[in-house]
């Protein structure tokens, strides 16, 4: 620990807290709302955990793995508590599903926060750390889902770059038997459009070129007579956005005025994220998707239809309870059949109050699910890199967006359909993030298109 860390707070200096998020980025959306809140109460920030008074962790329960991260963190926090005064929070999802259990099994936890406490947050922290200073141990909790709250009035901070997020809508109604998302996040609910419009204008007014509307089901957004098309479009047409991308949206939500924006408006990009779970008919009945294969592959077709160019990603489950080969074969088929440029493959992960985990036994064993994941795996890689050499000579427009992960020397930025692309900086010394080029694409691998300024 440095000398720093151990000296004592004077008591006109403000609390540090640390955060920390897990999981989706709903979750990166909250942990800036949190931000927001705690700035506004009086706290600041440090990105050092060894300097800061508070530790809070916004975590996810979506699959056993985020909660195993949680505890690994909790448990490194436990000889920092013993060293000094720390208060810790677990806030988000995992805190609303596991609630007195994990308070039970976790000394170390003071404060417990579901995904529509927040606003308790600040008055929270502030009572345990009265009640640290008085040497008790008093655990605050704000654990009552919502049917209301949308943080309408709260302004995120977000962290620069091209890309602003605005979440529209919270929770969802859908229960899909494996998800635990509607118990850790409740009831479906739409933000005002006005309220939103007024984010995508602050957003631009800051710089950002492109926004990402955001939601568990996104394109379930209902308002007082607004549906997700004319939300989007309503957005697309803000003066100076360049780009507007959505996720995650669900498939039984997307009507012909939805189909046509994405293909038309030239603001909206030509991308749709289309979770497909699984490609066979009993496995999407038991998950309760309220579409079959053939309902999916013809809301494929009429994306296509509109422009072959939309480029479509997915996220899969394996090993699903139940699940024969034959029907996981069924998915692979599925997945060769609409030719995704990318796709999201999970292992089935039994979550605690969900449908399935009360229904259904989790019969599949960890190997197979294993090997299910990685037959996709490797399937996906062949299709994605077929796309992708497919684009080779081709001019695509580019939103950069910094330098690339590897090397510095080179610019990083996305397609309209959410590629990757990279190129030499000193090919094009004169750009700054957030412009839009154009870029002739000379090489391709599974994840990347490798590219060379295209002269106008
Ligand atoms: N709302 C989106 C939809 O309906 O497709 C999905 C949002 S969910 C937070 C993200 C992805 O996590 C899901 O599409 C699913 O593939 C995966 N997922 C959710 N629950 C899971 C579980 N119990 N085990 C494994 N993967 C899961
Ligand atoms: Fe979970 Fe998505 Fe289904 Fe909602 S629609 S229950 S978030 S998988």
């Amino acid at each position: 620990m440095d000398a720093d860390a151990q000296r004592p707070r004077t008591a006109t200096e403000p609390y540090r807290v640390h955060i920390e998020t897990f999981g989706c980025q709903m979750n990166e959306y909250d942990s800036d709302l949190v931000r927001s809140l705690l700035t506004s109460a009086g706290f600041s920030f440090t990105e050092d955990r060894e300097r800061a008074d508070v530790v809070l962790m916004n975590t996810c329960a979506i699959r056993e793995n985020a909660h195993n991260r949680v505890y690994g963190h909790l448990a490194e926090l436990r000889p920092i508590k013993k060293q000094r005064n720390l208060v810790v929070g677990v806030l988000g999802c995992m805190a609303q599903n596991l609630k007195n259990d994990l308070l039970e099994a976790e000394s170390t936890i003071d404060v417990l926060v579901g995904p529509d406490g927040y606003r308790r947050l600040p008055d929270l922290i502030h009572r345990a750390i009265a009640s640290r200073d008085h040497g008790t141990t008093l655990k605050g909790l704000s654990l009552d889902l919502s049917e209301y709250e949308t943080y309408e009035d709260i302004v995120p901070e977000q962290h620069g770059g091209v890309n602003g997020w605005i979440a529209v809508m919270r929770g969802c109604d859908n229960f899909c038997t494996f998800c635990v998302v509607p118990y850790t996040r409740g009831r479906e609910r739409s933000r005002d459009p006005e309220g939103i419009l007024r984010e995508a204008r602050r957003l631009v007014a800051q710089g950002y070129k492109q926004v990402t509307l955001l939601g568990q089901n996104v394109n379930s957004y209902r308002y007082d007579g607004w549906d997700f098309a004319r939300l989007i479009t309503a957005v697309a047409d803000v003066a100076g956005i360049e780009r507007v991308r959505f996720t995650s949206p669900h498939p039984k939500d997307f009507p012909p005025a939805l189909l046509d924006a994405v293909a038309e408006h030239p603001k909206i990009c030509k991308q749709i994220h289309l979770p497909l779970q699984s490609g066979n008919d009993r496995i999407l009945h038991l998950m309760g998707r309220s579409y079959t294969r053939k309902d999916y592959l013809s809301l494929v077709e009429a994306i296509h239809a509109r422009r072959a160019d939309i480029v479509l990603s997915t996220d899969i489950i394996c090993g699903f309870c139940t699940e024969h080969e034959e029907e996981f074969l069924d998915t692979h088929r599925t997945v060769q059949e609409v030719g995704y440029h990318s796709a999201f493959v999970f292992k089935y992960s039994e979550r605690k109050h969900t449908i399935a985990a009360r229904k259904y036994p989790d019969d599949i064993p960890d190997t197979v699910k294993g090997e299910r994941v990685a037959k996709l795996v490797d399937l996906q890689k062949a299709i994605s890199l077929g796309l992708n050499q497919r684009m080779i000579d081709r001019t695509v427009r580019v939103l950069v967006e910094g330098d690339a992960k590897r090397s510095s020397d080179q610019w990083m930025g996305r397609t309209d359909g959410g590629i990757t692309v990279v190129w030499e900086k000193q090919d094009m010394p004169y750009i700054r993030y957030g412009d839009l080029v154009s870029v002739k694409v000379i090489r391709a691998s599974a994840t990347t298109l490798f590219g060379r300024p295209h002269p106008l």
